[in-house]
């Protein structure tokens, strides 16, 4: 079980923004901008890849509906989920990083030399 599964069930609390049936939405305990708040399924899915479309559909709506709520929805903001050990994922249930509050930079993203896949 992920720590994201304690927090869902209620056995890890968190800074709460928004919850439905079906998702929850946190304050990340270490924000990488102003406001950053994390979106996750109440379903136990690993992450992107295994998602379906279904669940997909509904959570669009709820993160579009949490960005509006931290007043971000005007401004901007980045949406990112990290996806398996090349990703940078390190807690194995589906989140999405909602970042926003300030102008974001983008810089180069690789830990390491890149791979070949093709
Ligand atoms: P990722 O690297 O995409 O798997 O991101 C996991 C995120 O979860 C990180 O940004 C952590 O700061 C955040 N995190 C881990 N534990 C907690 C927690 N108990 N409450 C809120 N955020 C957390």
């Amino acid at each position: 079980m992920t720590i994201f599964s304690k927090i869902i069930k209620g056995e890890i609390p968190c800074n709460k923004v928004l919850e439905n049936e079906n998702f929850l939405a946190f304050h990340d305990i270490n924000p990488k901008a102003p406001i950053h708040i994390l979106i996750i399924p109440k379903v136990e899915v690993e992450n992107f890849q295994q998602v379906t479309p279904e669940i997909m559909a509904n959570m669009t709506s709820f993160i579009q509906e949490v960005a509006k709520l931290m007043g971000l929805d005007d401004n901007g903001y980045r949406l990112i989920t990290n996806n398996g050990a090349d990703g940078g994922q390190e807690v194995m249930h589906l989140h999405f990083h909602l970042l926003g509050g300030a102008r974001l930079s983008w810089n180069h993203l690789c830990d390491s030399d890149s791979k070949k896949f093709l």
